[in-house]
């Protein structure tokens, strides 16, 4: 049955989104899909083999999208928040089983995020077996730059990346370090998913991987792509909005 046709028992859920650069319109964000260890000096300071095993992937849910100069309050069921510098790819065109040489048709742009991280929680999942949701996919877990269009800069395959906490660089990596590239991301991810338009794709993060703090102004660059810039404060510890 059509949406327009339906009517609702609890309020509908908003469509979160990104502004896109040089446009007036939005990018609507559906899912964000992550890759771990993309990069081999990550793989290797998390203590992993940095071999060309298929890529691995999980997800966050929309909800956890913070955009550019939001605040990112510290979760409160963790001690140890590590940030995670990343090249996000936005879909625009939809399709499963894509192949490596057709995948950039599919990307609508690119953009920098950080894939926030409860290490404490990650490394207690892992060696439970179990899942990783509540160490990568709680709520502001997800910062992301506005979108920068391909029409505008094509499909980016090296160029640096920077992380900044307090004016100090602690991150930087090359987009050509990643262990698969985004054409080839696109083709793993898309025989699991059948990719729709408005998915994000969170292709790993370079070594340099650590904590962060309540108070920390971090600061990403990646010329050509983007810049994105938050703080972290302290805790939300009561109820939130009943909606
Ligand atoms: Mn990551």
């Amino acid at each position: 049955m059509p949406n327009s046709a339906a009517t609702f028992a609890v309020t509908v859920p908003s469509t979160v989104s990104l502004p896109i650069i040089g446009s007036a319109k939005r990018f609507p964000v559906g899912r964000i899909f992550c890759v771990g260890r993309n990069y081999a000096e990550h793989a290797r300071e998390m203590g992993g083999d940095p071999t060309r095993e298929p890529p691995f992937f999980f997800m966050k849910p929309p909800s956890a999208l913070v955009a550019d100069g939001m605040d990112v309050p510290y979760p409160t069921q963790s001690a140890d928040v590590e940030h995670e510098l990343e090249v996000v790819v936005a879909i625009g065109v939809g399709g499963a089983h894509i192949t490596v040489d057709r995948a950039l048709e599919h990307v609508y742009g690119y953009a920098v995020g950080v894939d926030l991280t409860c290490r404490d929680l990650q490394g207690q999942a892992k060696k439970a077996g179990r899942p990783w949701e509540t160490s990568k996919a709680f709520d502001h877990s997800a910062p992301c730059s506005a979108v920068t269009r391909a029409s505008e800069i094509g499909h980016p395959s090296s160029g640096p990346l920077e992380l900044r906490i307090n004016g100090s660089l602690r991150q930087r990596g090359d987009i050509g370090q990643m262990i698969w590239n985004v054409p080839e991301i696109i083709a793993h991810l898309s025989e699991y998913f059948a990719l729709q338009p408005g998915d994000l794709i969170f292709t790993g993060t370079p070594a340099g991987v650590g904590p962060v703090k309540i108070g920390d102004r971090l600061d990403l660059i990646a010329p050509t792509i983007g810049e994105l810039s938050f703080n972290i404060v302290a805790p939300n510890h009561g109820p939130e909005d009943q909606t």
